[in-house]
């Protein structure tokens, strides 16, 4: 039966009313375009109908389809085989549209004979194209192309939203990836300083998760402990930042965490502004600088060891020099050579700093230059190093202490000879360094199936349990009143640490404070050579030396 005009209008005013409500609600695209087909076909008197979408780069694809069996749908494809991408809906047309139609009846068996086809447009942009088909012969008037024209606006703009919304997906989904996979804390602050959302990074920084800083205020999850910058972020908004002349802040300093330990951060505040100058956002980035601080603590540190340990030998050498050019004292023989002695041992000390200062930064640039490889036998350095010492300190005994075998032997390992002297050197001559009131200084060795073990005793001032590893470090010094007036650099233990690793080996301490202590060297007996192979001049391998890892510790 005809419907009236008036019911024909009421008619597609409830269709476009339906449409519309399915566009705002969120209706998945292709269930818009059906409803929307569906609505076209019913208005235009057709029997079926079809949506082509077209996607930059790729063929059209029919997105909706109504009143055909789904299995048939491809057999359309011929329609939107050729299908011009026009900019204007009066430039379009699909060539040969009723042929290639008729065939496609002819081959589907369907019962197709008119289309009307109207490209959807969102502005300039050609997304497609929207079919209906009539079984009738009635072709399609001007009228049909006017109400075919609204049904395919609303297509376009459900289409459109689609792709906006899910290019907002991407974009987030990139977004995401890119705070979340950021080395750097990364913290979205909102206007009122509150929380929007923090980085895995800025959460393990903090100590705070993602859940429970959100919603919080920047002040509660960044808590400084010192900051070495003069101004916080809330002094600093409450002053009008951001300015035009300053858009970024940084601040630095020391930050609680929310365990109570801290950490150096350096923070930058960025605020991202709406199109009206007011402020979205605010991006901060939280960045450990612990390194560069530590980088920085370091040098002063270098900077004070050396000139101090390089004033007093030359102090030392410079007076007596002088005191020898005057005629009087060349008159004293026995003084002349007490003079001469001192001046020898202290370019001797001032040497040894040398070669300390440049063993280290050999090791920090990845490896110690070693001489000859040969079988040592460290009982016989250890007896050297004692006869060295022993006139050196007459409040101290030193004793040496080798289990021997019973044929008298004690096994030798391949090594550096000079190197491995160097490391009993040192432990020798802190033993009395750190005993100021003297006592026993004992070496022992002691052999096991697969390693050496000399260990160093004195009865002296001890270590802290807590000092205890980082004695090992670079320029660490101990800090006690007994032996503050001690000379050192702090690179001893750092270098006996580098030449025992680099042959394979561990090294550790015991220690109990105000009553000595004992320093473990272990050295294997056969696997050490692996690492001392090759060039007389070839550097130690890097990462023994670079293992930061405490050595084991064995029983004695
Ligand atoms: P230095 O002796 O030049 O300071 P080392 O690296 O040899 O440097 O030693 C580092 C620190 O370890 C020393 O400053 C000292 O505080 C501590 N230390 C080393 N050996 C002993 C020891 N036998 N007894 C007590 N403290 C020691």
């Amino acid at each position: 039966m005809a419907l009236s005009f008036l019911d024909y209008r009421i008619r597609q005013r409830d269709y476009l009313l339906s449409i519309a409500q399915a566009l705002v609600s969120r209706l998945n695209v292709r269930a818009v375009l059906r409803l929307i087909l569906q609505a076209a076909v019913d208005m235009l008197q057709g029997q079926s109908g079809l949506i082509a979408l077209h996607n930059e780069g790729a063929p059209f694809a029919f997105w909706a389809s109504y009143g055909l069996p789904p299995a048939l749908v491809d057999a359309f494809q011929p329609l939107v085989e050729d299908v011009p991408v026009v900019e204007k809906v009066e430039d379009f047309t699909i060539p040969d549209l009723s042929d290639k139609l008729a065939r496609i009846a002819e081959e589907t068996g369907l019962l197709l004979r008119q289309v009307v086809a109207l490209p959807m447009f969102v502005e300039q942009d050609f997304l497609g194209v929207l079919f209906i088909f009539r079984s009738h012969s009635l072709s399609f008037s001007q009228d049909d192309y006017q109400i075919l024209k609204s049904f395919a606006d609303y297509a376009a703009i459900a289409v459109n939203n689609a792709q906006l919304y899910e290019a907002a997906i991407t974009e987030r989904g990139r977004l995401d990836a890119l705070l979340e996979s950021s080395a750097d804390g990364i913290m979205v602050l909102r206007p009122d300083l509150s929380i929007e959302r923090l980085n895995r990074a800025l959460a393990s920084l903090t100590g705070w998760s993602a859940q429970e800083a959100a919603g919080r205020q920047h002040d509660e999850v960044i808590v400084w402990a010192r900051q070495s910058s003069d101004i916080t972020l809330s002094q600093a908004i409450a002053q009008g930042w951001p300015t035009r002349e300053s858009r970024t802040l940084y601040v630095e300093g020391e930050m609680r965490r929310r365990n109570g330990s801290v950490v150096s951060v350096g923070i930058t505040y960025a605020p991202l502004l709406g199109r009206n100058g007011r402020m979205i956002n605010i991006i901060s980035t939280v960045r450990d600088i612990t390194r560069f601080r530590e980088a920085d603590v370091l040098k002063d540190t270098f900077i004070s060891v050396v000139s101090h340990e390089l004033k007093t030998p030359v102090a030392i050498i410079k007076g007596y020099a002088e005191t020898l050019r005057r005629p009087e004292a060349r008159r004293n023989p026995a003084l002349v050579e007490e003079m001469l002695t001192s001046i020898t041992e202290e370019a001797d000390r001032l040497a040894r700093l040398v070669d300390d200062l440049l063993d280290a930064s050999r090791l920090q640039a990845g490896g110690l230059p070693f001489r000859d490889i040969e079988d040592v036998d460290l009982r016989f350095i250890a007896r050297r190093v004692i006869e060295r010492y022993t006139p050196q300190s007459a409040r101290h005994t030193l004793i040496l202490d080798f289990a021997e075998d019973p044929s008298g032997e004690f096994p030798t390992i391949r090594g550096d000879p000079q190197r491995l002297e160097q490391v009993l050197d040192n432990l020798v001559s802190n033993a009395i360094k750190y005993s100021p009131r003297g006592g026993e200084v004992r070496i022992k060795g002691k052999a096991t199936p697969v390693e050496v073990i000399i260990s160093v005793s004195d009865q002296g001032v001890g270590i802290p349990l807590e000092d205890q590893e980082r004695i090992f470090d670079r320029f660490y010094r101990v800090e006690n009143p007994e032996t503050r007036a001690v000379s050192g650099t702090g690179l001893g233990l750092y270098l006996t640490r580098a030449i025992v690793r680099a042959h394979g080996g561990r090294c550790w301490v015991d220690s109990i404070p105000g009553q000595g202590a004992t320093f473990y060297v272990a050295l294997p007996r056969e696997t050490g050579l692996v690492l001392w192979q090759g060039e007389a001049t070839s550097p130690i391998v890097p990462e023994m030396i670079q293992q930061s890892s405490s050595d084991q510790r064995l029983p004695d």
